[in-house]
């Protein structure tokens, strides 16, 4: 393992552990009102609904994190100083909203215009949300179990690039942002649902017998599969994604995607 993916992982463990704390912080919140979501009939959902948040706590939780960056890589201080200036209640509003739209180009703009690092803003907005979208799709769990075609994450519309082989022998798809996570069969595709034999191709790592990836031949999508049977300690979904990123690289130079890329720092 290089340095440079050693002290990426530092750090990932870091924002994890930041990010457990401060999903704790909001355990006796309620965030989401069953009349408004009751109506929403389409998957996923929260994109639909207006999630009831404090955006103090929203703005704390990017304050430690920038604290957390600036520690980890000292050049960002002065991008980070700049941010802090404009990161008006406003302006974290804005953020809040597109930050659980994963508005790419909100934020390229947004970076542009504060002359910072093109990846900062979207990147701290992004995991800022994502404790509020754990708490909010673990209250909506009863209504997201009626999903039926997943072609995406049914809380939050995240594209299903993750998936862990459990205890039981059962594939799950898993959601690294709002970490809702669903039984699926064990050769489909999670993007399309293709079940068709020869379609799904499975790509394995050499000498690791972990983790392989599934790609579908009919929408050139791919999912990562880790059996957390072979692990030896059971990390939170964003740590194995981040931990098993080389299958990304791996899926892409075979020319397969998700719907959405993610950005990596
Ligand atoms: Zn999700
Ligand atoms: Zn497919």
């Amino acid at each position: 393992m290089s340095v440079l993916n050693k002290q990426y992982l530092e750090q990932e463990e870091q924002i994890q552990a930041l990010s457990e704390k401060w999903r704790d912080t909001l355990e006796n919140q309620t965030l989401t009102n069953e009349e408004e979501y009751s109506k929403v009939d389409v998957f996923p959902i929260i994109p639909q609904i207006q999630l009831q948040v404090d955006l103090s706590d929203y703005q704390g939780f990017i304050l430690e994190l920038f604290t957390l960056l600036e520690e980890n890589q000292p050049g960002l201080a002065g991008d980070i100083a700049k941010l802090k200036e404009v990161l008006t209640m406003d302006v974290l509003g804005q953020w809040f909203q597109e930050g659980i739209a994963v508005n790419h180009l909100f934020f390229e703009e947004f970076a542009k215009n504060a002359n910072v690092k093109d990846w900062l803003p979207m990147f701290a907005a992004e995991h800022g949300v994502r404790p509020f979208l754990q708490k909010a799709a673990a209250e909506l769990n009863e209504i997201l179990k009626e999903a039926k075609a997943h072609h995406g994450c049914p809380a939050c519309g995240e594209p299903s690039r993750l998936a862990v082989i459990s205890k039981t022998g059962k594939k799950e798809i898993t959601c690294p942002r709002c970490s809702y996570s669903w039984e699926e069969k064990k050769i489909s595709c999670a993007h399309c649902g293709c079940e068709e034999p020869g379609k799904i191709e499975i790509l394995r790592v050499e000498k690791d017998d972990r983790a392989e990836v599934h790609v579908c031949h009919e929408c050139k999508g791919y999912t990562k599969v880790i059996d957390t049977r072979k692990l030896i300690r059971k990390d939170a979904p964003q740590l194995l994604d981040s931990k098993f990123i080389h299958l990304d690289y791996i899926a892409q130079e075979h020319g397969y995607g998700v719907s959405e890329g993610k950005d990596v720092h």
